[in-house]
């Protein structure tokens, strides 16, 4: 019987091999080596020739499952789990640009994968052409012969700006480019990025799959769709693993020898996070939706802005790429920054802290916070007023949290 939804697929997903005591919930194999029969297994493994966990820095057996499950609740071609969300950035784009070669990205972007691009990858001699991300012949201007990849966020954080990502998808095609993906806003039971062209998906696992801010993690996701062939980065790989090449090159270089693995007990709890993400997301939706109406009508509330409501100017991009549901961030403007801070600190239920899709309602004002070291002109630039804040909506009962920014708009 072919199971359809998300979190019975997940509940669902085999274990690679049967466990020697039928247990129910994959267990946490917090072991760093792993034996062999004899000295003829270890070579014909060492050959590539016997498959099996070695050494837990290369792969481990729960780290695995977490990999299997994501493989096929996005019926995935590869998949590869990291120690973070930025591990997975860096992995990923390290695997498929070298000096002297550049990739193109939208100017609105997590604020470390920024400075990854702005100042690591630069200090390598890696180069980053920011466009806005609106315009064809805008993007298209900028490739060259040395552009291997075009990388963008699904939903610009805190902007909540969403990509034409069949647009890029058919730049990319018709340069024979990379398109990757960071779709941590956007979690993967309402977006399927393959449908839309993307080749390469990048997540922070840390945001909605742990579960609700249990661990750091990242995920590398391959499709499949892309012809390794075409970049000259992957030819040592092509050869023997054609379109597997580019999780290879990953394993056996860029991942393996920069070592940012994800640990045994990081992937037990996002073996539960896949399981109960669907839930949570629905419940976030649904607080999102209401605090949305809610906001809109109050007299003291300049903007809200979630494209998952009717009358946001991204509602169209948020039904046709996410089921309506463009992740649970949003944001909202009060009069000034002073009416900002005084309604932050009259808060009792919401939390005053950054991150993302916690189970918890978390708060922050990104001016005086996340874009502190911002010039005032590039947070202009950026649609950072300080007139905004940002909510990160958790699964509190909605009532609760209604009253609680009712009294802290008084
Ligand atoms: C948090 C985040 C990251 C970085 O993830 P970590 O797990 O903190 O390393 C990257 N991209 C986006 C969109 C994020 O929200």
């Amino acid at each position: 019987m072919e199971k359809t939804g998300f979190t019975t697929r997940s509940l669902n997903v085999p274990y690679s091999k049967k466990d020697p005591h039928s247990s129910l919930q994959m267990p946490i194999y917090e072991a760093v080596a792993f034996e062999f029969d004899s000295a003829e297994q270890i070579e014909a493994n060492f050959r590539g020739e016997y498959v099996a966990h070695v050494y837990s820095r290369a792969s481990s057996p729960t780290v695995e499952y977490f990999e299997l499950k994501m493989k096929a609740l996005l019926n995935a071609h590869g998949v590869l789990a990291v120690s973070s969300g930025m591990a997975a950035i860096s992995n990923a784009i390290l695997s498929v640009v070298k000096t002297g070669e550049n990739i193109i990205s939208g100017h609105q972007l997590f604020g470390h994968t920024y400075t990854l691009f702005a100042h690591t990858f630069s200090d390598l001699g890696i180069e980053t052409r920011f466009s806005e991300m609106k315009h064809q012949e805008e993007i298209e201007k900028l490739i060259d012969s040395k552009t291997r990849a075009i990388y963008f966020e699904t939903v610009t954080n805190p902007q909540l700006e969403v990509v034409d990502i069949e647009m890029l998808s058919a730049i990319t095609k018709k340069h024979n480019l990379l398109l990757i993906a960071d779709s941590t806003i956007t979690p993967p039971n309402v977006f399927n990025a393959q449908q839309f062209g993307v080749d390469i998906e990048v997540i922070s696992a840390t945001k909605y799959i742990s579960g609700g801010a249990t661990c750091f993690g990242g995920v590398i996701i391959d499709y499949g769709n892309y012809n390794w062939e075409l970049n000259p980065n992957l030819t040592n790989y092509t050869p023997k693993f054609g379109n597997n090449a580019f999780i290879a090159k990953l394993r056996k270089n860029i991942y393996r020898n920069t070592g940012g693995s994800m640990t045994p007990q990081t992937a037990s709890n996002m073996i539960q996070g896949l399981d109960i993400l669907e839930i949570r997301v629905e419940k976030c939706y649904q607080n999102c939706m209401t605090l949305g109406d809610y906001l809109q009508q109050h007299p003291h509330v300049k903007a809200v802005g979630y494209p998952g409501l009717k009358n946001d100017p991204q509602h169209f991009f948020a039904k046709k790429y996410f089921s309506g549901i463009p992740g649970t961030i949003m944001t909202f403007d009060l009069e000034s920054k002073d009416a900002c801070f005084q309604f932050m600190n009259r808060l009792k239920t919401i939390r005053r802290a950054t991150n993302l899709n916690d189970n918890k309602t978390l708060i922050i004002h990104p001016h005086s916070t996340i874009y502190a070291e911002f010039t005032e002109d590039e947070r202009n630039k950026t649609g950072i007023r300080d007139t905004m804040l940002r909510l990160s909506v958790g699964i509190e009962n909605t009532n609760d949290l209604i009253a609680d920014i009712s009294q802290a708009l008084k």
